[in-house]
């Protein structure tokens, strides 16, 4: 057995039917490979029998640890402690839902030892419908000309980070976090590995519409300013074109005189400045709730129970 520990990180919400499945199928690829391995689970305050499956695995297998919120925090702060706890000299960040295969692991490890500190495993988008691929294309385009950072499609948190890129991660100290840009604004040598697309095996996928409209607006707001200086060009260019018209208005008016009618321009001047000005405290109010939020620094999640050392994360630090 090598010396080399591999961490393998997988959140887990609602995955009672996919824990054991996702640990034997680890077990299996580990079997051919000759490194030492943990697996951490993140229970992420499920509802459903997760907890005790992990117990009942760690108890069989040392390798197998578990992490269980007090209460369903989400993926991102799933994913951080999973980073946190991780003792491994390169750590996976995998699904608990069999959408990630393992069988994948061994190219991961391939590119790590080519030398890259991010082996991305970017999947096609083969058997999942027209309407969501269409959205997603339309997101990445979207999100890509406004943010700074360069996300790409099918690109999603299946990846291998080496330690140094899993301490950069950490160092982003922020609470609102956005790890697909994370991931992006990182840097490090980064290696890509293809993969078809799997449907999922047990449960359904828990993402709601409303929550892919939400995180596509934290993609675009947790990166930059952009949208503010979108809204103050807009503003300009608003600003411009009402001096030009009254200009016009007002030599039409030194010309032919006073002209009363005018209902339809004054309405619609105040509707869409008032829609402009709206959007735009929306915007403003999206970058101040989270310095409000960040300005709290709350914790990004509490551990309810767990089989860790608490300081794994300290240890490494020093
Ligand atoms: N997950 C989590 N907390 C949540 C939602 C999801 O830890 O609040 C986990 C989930 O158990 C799974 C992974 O994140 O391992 C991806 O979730 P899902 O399959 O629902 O998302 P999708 O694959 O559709 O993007
Ligand atoms: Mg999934």
């Amino acid at each position: 057995m090598n010396e080399l520990l591999i961490s393998i990180v997988i959140p887990a919400y609602n995955e009672g039917e996919n824990i054991d499945l996702v640990h034997e199928a680890l077990q299996e690829e580990f079997r051919h490979l000759p490194y030492s391995y943990q697996v951490i689970f993140i229970d992420d305050g499920s509802k459903d029998d997760t907890l005790q499956r992990l117990k009942n695995r760690a108890r069989h297998a040392k390798e197998v640890k578990y992490i269980s919120f007090s209460r369903n925090f989400g993926k991102e702060p799933a994913l951080i402690a999973g980073l946190q706890h991780a003792e491994g000299e390169a750590v996976i960040i995998m699904d608990a839902d069999l959408q990630h295969p393992p069988s994948l692991i061994p190219d991961l490890l391939n590119g790590y030892f080519e030398g890259f500190q991010q082996v991305v495993a970017k999947r096609n988008r083969n058997g999942e419908s027209k309407f969501r691929s269409m959205l997603s294309k339309l997101y990445y385009k979207g999100v890509n000309s406004l943010a700074q950072v360069n996300l790409s499609d099918g690109e999603g948190d299946f990846r291998l980070l080496g330690r140094q890129a899993v301490q950069a991660i950490l160092a982003l100290s922020e609470g609102n976090r956005f790890s697909k840009g994370l991931f992006s604004w990182i840097g490090f040598r980064k290696k890509i590995v293809h993969f078809d697309n799997v449907q999922r095996e047990n449960g359904d996928s828990h993402w709601s519409l409303k929550q892919l409209l939400e995180y596509g607006i934290e993609g675009i707001v947790s990166f930059n300013q952009r949208p503010l200086r979108f809204v103050f060009y807009a503003g300009l260019a608003i600003m411009g074109f009402s001096m030009v018209y009254i200009l016009i208005m007002f030599i039409m008016i030194l010309f032919r005189g006073v002209d009363v009618p005018g209902y339809f321009t004054t309405i619609s001047s105040i509707l869409f400045l008032g829609g402009i000005q709206l959007m735009s405290l929306g915007i403003i109010g999206e970058y101040v709730g989270r310095i409000y939020m960040e300005t709290k620094k709350r914790p990004h999640y509490l551990i309810e129970e767990s089989n860790v050392e608490e300081d794994v994360y300290e240890k490494i630090e020093q």
